[in-house]
């Protein structure tokens, strides 16, 4: 005689889990609950809809109902909204949202995945917008549908996460007039304020009016107005600023509530009641990086959960050693990936952790290639140990690749020595030979050595306005096309006859376009007995893609003669 098992929610965790639980015992009785109209759509997919690359609002529904009880024998029932869970019988009480009636249901085993909610505060006026959120098709078929049948022409996006991008890029692509508004100085928390520069530019390059640093203060007819006085023209208004776990039936039951306000849920994501078990968004996770709880709203860790679920209610064996939060999004003709620990996020959280940066620029394949393009990539490892934190990559080729061998290195404990050795897959049109990864070691390595010091792309204006000495060593054509303002041009081919120009009593600080040639005119100065030369690492064109988008947004003087972005 099977189990009855029950589950809350039927998407990502929710119709993992069941088909999972099935595909391990036959005579299991699985029952889904799900009090939206649709179960396995592919959440990540929706904002996609908005511009047309996804037609049809169906074709994000994964599986319906009927393929769960014909290829599963999964009993889903969709516009089921489980309003209770009574643990002392163990049952939970259903409402049929269409017939408006009620009834129970037992279980043996239950599980819950409900997901996280749209955040929408209550900022005053907002009676006066037509306000949207992203969760589901339901959600975003109303969404297209307005924004195609009103006539509108200006949208405001609110959150710079990356449900808020996704929106604003999709809508931009229809052409509409799109504002994205965020509270902090930055979209993307997943990206470091150096890196996230490159994508604040391409938003604004490709028609967004992105406005960061400012909050909405309140509503008006067709008007959004922000903190700092400003007014933007809004006929709709996408609410995005964040998601909060749907904790509601876990707290009436007396589930543990963790220290982030998510379920809390041990290594195999049982809650304190042993027969119910909590995955994906709604519960809290252990990171492997920081050692503290955090919430981690993501698909995969959200479908590996559910397995582990289904896994250990049929006794099999599970592993679940922390999470490190790997993510990657599309902002128009850019990609970004990460991994790990960010500078921001060790300074948020406070974490005594001694690490240091590598920041490179290298092509992504073979320069001789026609779609060949300068990847940025930044590299946390700790010190003295060398071991991999974390990584970011940005540019127009595949970001997911290097990001995703981060990854795995992060999870089997790899140091920068480790990243030297990879043997990784090469052909010109992919990568190169040594990959920008290899790379990465390398100059890992070297600094761990104390090789040679550096500074970042962020340092480079108070360098300016101080009066260091800085010097260009690209060549003089590239110099005359655009240099940082106070810089000396000796050329990396002209350095060494011209050595008695370099100064010896001050820190000396060198730079090219991407930071190599100066990493060679560094050591080839260290060499020749200077002791105070300095790389900036992501150099001219680092230096360009970071300055650039708070020039325009603050109206200020510009550091450099010209931008150079190629
Ligand atoms: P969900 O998949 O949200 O499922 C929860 C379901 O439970 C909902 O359908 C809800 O209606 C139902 N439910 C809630 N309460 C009840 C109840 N009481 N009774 C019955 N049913 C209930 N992640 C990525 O990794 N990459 C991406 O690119 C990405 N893009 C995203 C884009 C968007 C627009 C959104 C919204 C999310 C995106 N995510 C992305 C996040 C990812 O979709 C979630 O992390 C994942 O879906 C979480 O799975 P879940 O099962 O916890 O919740």
């Amino acid at each position: 005689m099977g189990r009855k098992i029950l589950i809350i929610g039927g998407v990502a965790g929710g119709a993992s889990a069941a088909t999972r639980l099935r595909r391990n015992a036959e005579e299991d009785q699985i029952i889904v609950f799900e009090k939206g109209p649709h179960v396995s759509f592919s959440n990540c997919s929706l904002p996609y809809h908005l511009s047309g690359i996804v037609k049809n609002a169906e074709d994000l529904v994964l599986v319906d109902t009927e393929i769960f009880l014909k290829q599963y024998n999964i009993d889903v029932r969709i516009n089921n909204e489980v309003i209770a869970i009574d643990r002392e019988n163990k049952q939970v009480i259903v409402k049929n949202i269409l017939s408006d009636k009620s009834y129970t249901e037992s279980y043996d085993k239950l599980i819950l995945s409900p997901g996280a909610a749209p955040i929408v505060p209550r900022i005053p006026g907002i009676e006066n917008v037509n306000i949207f959120t992203i969760r589901n098709v339901v959600d975003i078929d109303r969404l297209n549908q307005f924004v195609k049948q009103s006539n509108i022409k200006d949208i405001a996006v609110i959150g710079g996460g990356f449900i808020g991008v996704e929106a604003a890029e999709n809508l931009r692509k229809n052409n509409y007039q799109v504002s994205l508004i965020e509270g902090t100085d930055q979209i993307l928390r997943p990206f470091d304020y150096d890196m996230v520069q490159i994508l604040h530019k391409e938003m604004t390059d490709q028609g967004v009016d992105l406005i960061v640093d400012d909050k909405v203060s309140c509503f008006e007819k067709d008007k959004v107005i922000l903190a700092s006085g400003k007014e933007i023209s809004a006929s709709i208004v996408v609410m995005a600023i964040g998601v909060s776990p749907e904790t509601r039936l876990a707290k009436e039951a007396g589930l543990e509530i963790g220290t982030t306000g998510a379920i809390k849920v041990n290594k195999n994501y049982q809650t304190n009641d042993s027969n119910i078990y909590a995955v994906g968004d709604a519960i809290e996770v252990y990171h492997a990086l920081t050692h503290s709880m955090t919430k981690l709203s993501l698909a995969g860790p959200a479908l590996k959960q559910a397995r582990t679920v289904a896994d250990h209610i049929n006794h099999k064996s599970t592993l679940n050693k922390g999470y490190i939060g790997s993510s990657a999004i599309k902002v128009f003709d850019y990609n970004g990936a990460s991994t790990g620990l960010n500078e921001s996020l060790i300074k948020v959280l406070d974490m005594k952790i001694n690490y240091e940066v590598v920041r490179l620029i290298l092509s992504d394949k073979v320069g001789l290639m026609p779609d060949a393009a300068p990847m940025h990539f930044k590299l946390l490892f700790e010190i003295p140990t060398g071991r991999v934190l974390g990584a970011q990559a940005i540019g127009k080729g595949d970001v997911t690749k290097r990001i995703d061998i981060i990854a795995t290195s992060i999870k089997f404990g790899a140091t920068v020595e480790d990243l030297k050795d990879l043997e990784l897959c090469y052909a010109p049109p992919f990568t190169t030979a040594k990959d920008i990864v290899n790379y990465a070691g390398y100059v890992g390595a070297n600094l761990l050595n104390g090789d040679f010091k550096q500074v970042n792309v962020d340092k480079v204006r108070e360098l300016v306005e101080s009066n260091s000495a800085i010097i260009d060593v690209r060549e003089r054509g590239e110099y005359a096309r655009g240099h940082i303002k106070g810089a000396k041009n000796i050329p990396l081919t002209e350095l060494r006859d011209r050595i008695d120009e370099i100064p010896k009593d001050e820190p000396v600080y060198l730079h090219c376009r991407t930071g190599q040639r100066s990493y060679n005119a560094t050591l080839a100065l260290q060499n020749l007995g200077f002791d105070n030369i300095f790389n900036i690492t992501g150099s001219f064109l680092g230096v360009s893609f970071y300055e650039y988008y708070n020039d325009k947004r603050l109206n200020r003087e510009s550091i450099v003669t010209e931008y150079n972005f190629r």
